[in-house]
């Protein structure tokens, strides 16, 4: 096992020096005025990374599943209608989560590849007009699928409809490096963790709740302790935690948060633009087609690239791993064996995705898939060579 190499998973994702740093610490009285001094700043920075002014942020030891979950139980009831789309793995388990949890999906079946249809979502809400619905789930990128969704419009469907459904999102593999507007797209709970756009290792689920979303605990019965956001709220009005916090992961959450400040949101949602482009010229070369079924929905964060049929794409991923030490996804769900996926998230830079596109092009030649030696490479260079989508200062 090689350590020396960059992952191109999408999540967990590659951990700056200066994080792993921030997160070994020594132990610290976590009940002393030192934490807050930690917890402050990273709540604070996660709501800028949000782009939120109004939102309460949450931060529980756990990961982006345990935030859905947070999502879920502090603000809804038993046989609570909501309404989502299964588009891909990670929204069929949100979904999966609703229904253990006793919830009435209204699940609008999506084809793997396709973004959240958001005039469907608002056929459905303009024709509930008791407002049954209490909650509309997105997932803004969906990493099974490379795909991404448009929240806006889904916010204007919530609008056109003239319903008061809470909006949540699922930005797990978006938020911190794709644009993610909680107020002005009106988003009720954000939900992510920290192991993606944050750069660190997982252990934490991040959550936002909105004003409307604060409203909605009075009233939601499901069954909730650990994940219990009042008992927070009521903590970090004392710098404190209802239980015993990851002070090593909140101290690199704050970092993290600066660093991404630092380098600017808007040059960090660049910079991943600029980069999936390079993985999709590179796929375009090879002949490959992505899962994502078109132009608008390419998501900057993770590419799930479809290998001819016959072919299983998961012998790319094993090969990589074992003959050059290089982790690609593999496909999930339904589209397992027929895609393998590049994750371009996080602390990357061009030179590093130079490295994870050759190497995939190494694997393909050596597995036999008739690709020409070098054309994903030469198109990739071509997109980071041009000086008119370069962006400075990004981060470690
Ligand atoms: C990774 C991911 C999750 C799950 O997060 P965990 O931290 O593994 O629990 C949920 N949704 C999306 C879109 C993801 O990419």
């Amino acid at each position: 096992m090689n350590f020396q190499n960059p992952v191109f998973i999408p999540g967990p994702t590659n951990i700056p020096e200066v994080l792993r740093k921030a997160v070994d610490m020594p132990t610290l009285d976590h009940r002393s005025s030192l934490f807050g001094d930690i917890l402050q700043p990273a709540l604070k920075g996660v709501a800028k990374v949000l782009q939120s002014e109004t939102a309460e942020v949450f931060i529980f030891p756990s990961t982006g599943t345990g935030g859905w979950e947070t999502a879920l139980t502090n603000t809804l009831s038993p046989g609570d209608r909501v309404l989502a789309a299964r588009n891909g793995m990670f929204s069929h388990r949100w979904i999966d989560m609703c229904q253990r949890h006793g919830l009435e999906v209204e699940v609008v079946e999506t084809p793997w590849g396709e973004g959240i249809h958001a005039d469907r979502f608002e056929e459905i809400l303009t024709a509930d007009k008791s407002h049954e619905i209490r909650a509309v789930l997105a997932t803004h990128n969906e990493t099974a699928t490379g795909v991404w969704s448009d929240i806006a419009a889904i916010r204007r469907a919530l609008d056109a409809a003239g319903h008061p459904a809470l909006l949540y999102v699922d930005g797990v593999s978006s938020i911190g490096s794709m644009d993610f507007r909680m107020d002005e797209w009106g988003v009720d709970i954000a939900v992510t963790g920290s192991q993606k756009g944050f750069m660190l290792p997982a252990g934490l689920a991040i959550v936002g709740f909105s004003p409307r979303a604060m409203q909605a605990l009075k009233t939601a019965t499901l069954p909730r302790t650990f994940f219990d956001v009042r008992d927070m709220a009521k903590g970090y009005a004392n710098n404190a935690y209802p239980y015993t916090p990851s002070v090593g992961l909140l101290n690199g959450l704050k970092l993290s948060t600066e660093m991404l400040l630092a380098e600017g949101l808007e040059n960090v949602f660049a910079r991943h633009h600029r980069i999936a482009e390079g993985v999709r010229a590179a796929a375009g070369a090879w002949g490959l087609d992505l899962c994502a079924a078109n132009p608008r929905v390419y998501s900057d964060t993770v590419s799930a690239i479809k290998t001819p049929p016959g072919f299983n794409a998961t012998d790319i991923v094993i090969h990589a791993a074992d003959r050059y030490d290089v982790a690609y996804g593999v496909g999930l769900g339904e589209v397992a064996g027929k895609v393998f996926r590049i994750g371009h998230l996080g602390s990357l830079t061009d030179v590093m995705a130079l490295a994870g596109i050759a190497t995939a092009e190494m694997v393909m030649l050596d597995l036999g898939l008739k690709i020409e030696a070098g054309s994903g490479v030469a198109a990739a260079q071509a997109v980071y060579r041009d000086s008119e989508t370069m962006v400075t200062g990004a981060a470690a």
